[in-house]
């Protein structure tokens, strides 16, 4: 262990969305800059997160602590109407104790610095205390950043344009945010509560001493350029924006505890032709109504196109999926092993094009095999990055968070996904469009599927320079792990008085 290294502490909120930018940051300050990390995990199913770990490299390992707080109980204050960031929201601050704990038991060497994710800015209390410099890691991009942090000062008479008229939102410097695409916040205005966390989580941000964003200079230049425009910076008292991206998990050889499939579904993968397989997933919890899945199975049939759909049952709500209920066994079987929820019949029809997926799939191992050609996605920030890191396009299908923004940067800020706006809405997207969305992004010979290849290919490019040393996000993580370094030296100074 390198005691003149900084010993810098990150804290994780619950879902697997959260975990892993957050130690793949850590793995990036360990492999890059020989960091000692410590990750603060809160997880509300730390088995199944224990088996996501298991596969670290050595040279991590050695630098790397993971420490699962233990579970706190929000049951008492959180009901069926509570909203997932109050409900993430809540598990923080009731964790908050753990944490400080955690942290006063750290000795050799103290941590210099904090880094937490959106949920956890209530911990910078803590960092305070302990005298350490303390950053959020905002795990989306820069275009949600400028939303966040312009929501507590956003004038009611704006607000209620956008809430009540469905007009347009106007962000200083930045892309407007249509209606259709708002955030869950402005489409429960009655939920208070929600409100009030969201604006607490904007106003924390003044507090930071630097925000990272999981995006690069080059992605976003715009919204950036707003983020740090200097009427801006005094207004909101913002700090320093970094953008350190594309964070996103490398590709780890399968095996152990977490992806039963992963074997069979790579074997199948290897014997598909190039970029001739859609990859079908919404992420950690995502899920859709009933009615959708059977018209996405038959979208999926019509199209003739060869596709890994990783499945979970049904919910009623399709807006919130199943985050923290997943049914792990909830599986019934018709009689040729089609889930009871798809249509009768469909892995028989489809057992030459494709493969069904229970709940989980080994994701960053698909999207990076030569056989994956297209990826149908809810457009999760991690999941949009991991598809960009591997150019591959995709099909837009945002459900809740900001993915709806993300949805509309990537098909038309960017070019680089097709989507269908009604997709994600409570209308049921019919299985003709759906057949019609899988053509156009894998149409390898088409020239919509030709432009779709190369525009993400281009941004591919620009993300690998980004993160190159020398490249923008390597020297904004650079310029981090400096203030760190400076922290530790003038710890030491104050020591030898
Ligand atoms: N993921 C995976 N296999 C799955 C579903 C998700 O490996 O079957 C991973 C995916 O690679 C990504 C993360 O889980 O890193 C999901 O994060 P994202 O931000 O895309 O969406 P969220 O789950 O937070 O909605």
């Amino acid at each position: 262990m390198d005691s003149e290294k900084p010993h810098v502490v990150l804290l994780s909120s619950p879902g697997m969305g959260h975990l892993i930018p957050i130690l793949e940051l850590g793995h990036r300050l360990i492999t890059l800059h020989s960091l000692r990390i410590t990750v603060l995990v809160v997880a509300t199913d730390p088995s199944t997160v224990r088996s996501h770990l298991h596969n670290q490299p050595a040279d991590v390992r050695d630098l790397l602590e993971v420490v699962f707080l233990p579970p706190v109980d929000i049951s008492p204050y959180v009901g069926p109407s509570t909203a997932i960031l109050s409900v993430l929201v809540l598990m923080m601050r009731h964790s908050m104790p753990l944490v400080r704990s955690s942290i006063d038991g750290m000795r050799s060497p103290r941590p210099s610095a904090l880094i937490v994710d959106l949920f956890a800015t209530g911990a910078f209390d803590i960092a305070e205390e302990f005298g350490m410099l303390k950053y959020v890691f905002d795990t989306s991009n820069a275009w949600f950043l400028a939303l966040t942090v312009y929501h507590p000062h956003l004038p009611e008479s704006e607000e209620n344009r956008h809430v009540v008229d469905h007009e347009q939102l106007d962000i200083p410097g930045c892309p407007s945010l249509v209606y259709d695409d708002t955030v869950d916040v402005y489409m429960n205005p009655e939920n208070r509560i929600l409100h009030e966390d969201y604006a607490e989580m904007g106003r924390d941000m003044a507090k930071a001493d630097g925000i990272l964003i999981n995006s690069w200079e080059e992605l976003e230049p715009a919204t950036l350029k707003a983020l740090r425009d200097p009427k801006l910076l005094a207004k909101f008292s913002l700090p320093s924006v970094y953008p350190i991206g594309p964070i996103v998990r490398s590709v780890e050889p399968i095996g152990g505890s977490s992806f039963d499939c992963g074997e069979i579904i790579l074997s199948w993968l290897n014997k598909q032709p190039q970029e001739s397989v859609l990859y079908v997933s919404f992420g950690s919890g995502g899920t859709l109504c009933i009615e959708q899945m059977t018209e996405l199975a038959w979208g999926l049939e019509m199209s003739g196109q060869r596709f890994i759909w990783v499945v979970r049952p049904p919910t009623v709500d399709q807006k919130w999926g199943s985050l923290f209920k997943l049914k792990k066994n909830g599986l019934t079987r018709l009689d040729d092993g089609t889930p009871e929820y798809l249509p009768e019949g469909f892995i028989t029809r489809t057992k030459e094009q494709g493969l069904v997926v229970p709940l989980w799939a080994p994701q960053t191992q698909i999207l990076a095999h030569k056989a994956t050609g297209g990826f149908f996605s809810h457009c999760g920030w991690n999941s949009t990055l991991e598809s960009i890191v591997n150019g591959v396009p995709m099909i837009c299908w945002p459900l809740y968070a900001e993915q709806k923004m993300n949805a509309t940067m990537l098909s038309e800020h960017l070019g680089m996904a097709v989507r269908s706006k009604k997709a994600g809405t409570d209308r049921v997207l019919p299985r003709k469009v759906i057949e019609t969305m899988v053509r156009e992004v894998m149409g390898r010979d088409t020239a919509e599927g030709k432009r779709l290849r190369s525009t993400v290919r281009e941004i591919q490019r620009m993300a690998n320079a980004a993160l190159e040393e020398g490249g923008s996000s390597y020297d904004a993580l650079s310029k981090v792990v400096k203030q760190c370094e400076i922290k530790v030296q003038e710890a030491k100074e104050r020591a030898r008085g």
